[in-house]
């Protein structure tokens, strides 16, 4: 039995919990995460969209481009998913709202060619142009 996963928000208003990873976790370094982030990279790991469950409220929706929908906690600003209608039975949530990031380690890079000046990341783990 899949154990669950929980995380949340900075100011806790938005609280989720959701399975396992479904594949293996990335950090992507393309410009959109930059931008809506404000970070060099985020890490993302992919779950089923009805494995993925918010207590009470819900993050507020934002279309970062078309197809995409990003959502965020409309009081502190933590960026919680993505989500694309190519691949519209997935959703990708940050590591970094976990309560335990662990359990969803990156395990490649991801969009390199976005990637700022000086990211260079030399962690030994497989890096990939685009999508990868
Ligand atoms: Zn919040
Ligand atoms: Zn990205």
């Amino acid at each position: 039995m899949e154990s669950k996963i929980t995380g949340g928000c900075h100011c806790g208003a938005i609280r989720y919990r959701c399975s396992r990873p479904v594949h293996l976790p990335a950090y992507c370094h393309c410009q959109s995460c930059r931008r809506i982030v404000g970070a060099h990279a985020v890490a993302w790991f992919t779950v089923p969209v009805e494995e993925l469950h918010f207590g009470a409220l819900r993050p507020t929706q934002y279309p970062s481009s078309p197809g995409v929908t990003r959502s965020h906690c409309s009081a502190c600003g933590t960026t919680l998913t993505y989500w694309n209608e190519k691949d519209p039975g997935v959703i990708d949530v940050t590591v970094a709202s976990l309560d335990a990031p662990g359990l969803a380690a990156p395990g490649r890079h991801i969009w390199m060619e976005d990637a700022v000046a000086g990211d260079s990341p030399n962690d030994g783990l497989p890096r990939f142009p685009q999508d990868g």
